[in-house]
């Protein structure tokens, strides 16, 4: 069994997740509804996060834009995502929605800018 806290809403629901030996079914005890329910046997199945980050732009008054991923990528790929992403140095101007990584870490995922960012 495992014991996970529930990230989907703020509630944080403590999840026991088991499988049945036989089946091979997962039954998720705790959770208080089904998204929780999903939440659970992702998190033992394959866990996925959006990843949320800066990097580096110049040209502008601000030195690092916010960016994050516009899907969920595998835990396991977080690392290598956080190289690509300590590699970028974006050149301001830089909108909203940018995309700044194309396939990040092989994903297939977009590393998009969620600000603006004006050049000087
Ligand atoms: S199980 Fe449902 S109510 Fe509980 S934290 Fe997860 S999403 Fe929120």
């Amino acid at each position: 069994m495992r014991e996970v806290i529930c990230i989907v809403c703020p509630k944080g629901c403590h999840l026991h997740v088991s499988q049945n030996a036989e089946t091979g079914e997962y039954e998720v005890r705790g959770a208080t509804c089904d998204r929780g329910m999903d939440y659970g046997i992702n998190e033992v199945t394959n866990p996925v996060r959006v990843l949320t980050s800066t990097v580096k732009v110049a040209g502008s008054n601000l030195v690092r834009c916010p960016v994050r991923t516009n899907g969920s990528i595998p835990k396991g790929k977080i690392f290598d995502c956080m190289e690509e992403i300590n590699r970028v140095l974006l050149e301001a101007p830089v909108q909203v929605g940018d995309v700044v990584i194309a396939d990040i870490a092989g994903t297939g995922i977009e590393l998009i800018a969620t600000r603006s960012v004006d050049a000087v």
